[in-house]
């Protein structure tokens, strides 16, 4: 993979950065962020981590995750060099209000955004993690284990642990490199899917419970009372979406959750060349091809309505 030689160069001449990733964090952001921050404090720099949101608990177990910080007051009078990882435009990180000097751009999402000085965007690469690992071998910065663990996570989180379509040769062979430099896949497995709290599950349950199907389009949704009931949040609902791909007849799955004020946001998971992230875009959102979303008003019928709508104009039999 080809490196942006100027981001190399910044990286070494420059000496205070943030990294900041998208809200509602999944493991490639965290990963990526706390893997490049602890490469970069090695080299001797001084690095800031950013998120909006807090460390969702289950992805604790991150080496370094505490370092994440969500506020920025004592972090822009340094005047750092900000690099933005899995995401592409400042408002997707709640940067919109801040200027930087300089930024810089890693990210692999298909909806683009011309933001960033250095901007290297490859809607091809499967995971923020994997062009970590490639900038890491570029500016000479070893790979200690806790680095490898945050790598081996992110690139996981994103292929879904290696069984989607963006699981190639190269992806296995950084995955093989990471274990040998101390990533533990069963032990990585276990932290993301056998440590869920109970009340997770039973909001899973409740969330099944109101599936619907048509036109080969699966919906769910969590209103405010279904996480009041079983005292969760929305960082539990990370993977539901996914869960009705299951279904052999099913092109296309969403899940809709209640922000409040008669918002909904939109979760969409997709098969083979169903792209969903076109559909997310018709709502001004974005993502990948068989992963992406949205925010939507107005009452949750209206909601799906309007997505069925445009599953069918975009084409779920593609
Ligand atoms: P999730 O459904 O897990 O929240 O998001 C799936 C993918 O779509 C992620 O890669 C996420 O970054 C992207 N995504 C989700 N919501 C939005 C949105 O409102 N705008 C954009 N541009 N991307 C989104
Ligand atoms: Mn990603």
């Amino acid at each position: 993979m080809k490196i942006p030689k100027e981001i190399v160069s910044v990286l070494k001449k420059e000496k205070v950065f943030l990294i900041a990733t998208h809200i509602s964090p999944d493991g490639d952001a965290l990963g990526s962020a706390l893997a490049l921050s602890s490469a970069l404090e090695s080299a001797g720099k001084e690095v800031y981590v950013y998120n909006k949101d807090s460390v969702p608990p289950f992805y604790r177990f991150l080496p370094g995750y505490k370092k994440v910080i969500s506020s920025l007051k004592r972090t822009l009078s340094k005047d750092p060099v900000l690099i933005l990882l899995d995401c592409n435009s400042p408002d997707r990180a709640a940067l919109e209000d801040y200027s930087f000097r300089k930024s810089i751009v890693i990210d692999h999402h298909e909806t683009e955004n011309d933001f960033g000085d250095i901007r290297w965007v490859v809607p091809a690469v499967a995971a923020t993690g994997l062009m970590v690992f490639y900038l890491l071998k570029a500016i000479g910065a070893a790979l200690n284990g806790d680095i490898a663990r945050n790598l081996y996570t992110a690139i996981a989180v994103d292929t879904g642990t290696f069984r989607y379509s963006n699981t190639s040769a190269e992806v296995l062979k950084a995955g093989a490199e990471l274990i040998e430099a101390g990533a533990d896949p069963a032990a990585i497995a276990e932290c993301l899917f056998e440590r869920w709290e109970k009340n997770r599950f039973e909001l899973l349950v409740m969330t099944l419970n109101n599936l619907e199907i048509k036109n080969d389009v699966a919906m769910m949704h969590i209103t405010k009372k279904m996480f009041e009931k079983t005292d969760t949040t929305a960082e539990d609902t990370e993977n539901f979406s996914n869960l009705p791909r299951t279904i052999r007849s099913v092109k296309i799955s969403a899940l809709f959750r209640e922000l409040g004020n008669g918002a909904w946001k939109a979760s969409l998971r997709s098969k083979g060349n169903v792209n969903v992230a076109k559909i997310a875009e018709l709502f001004g959102g974005g993502g990948h091809k068989n992963a992406a979303g949205f925010r939507i008003e107005g009452s949750l019928n209206a909601a799906k309505r309007k997505l069925l709508l445009a599953a069918g104009k975009t084409g779920t039999d593609r």
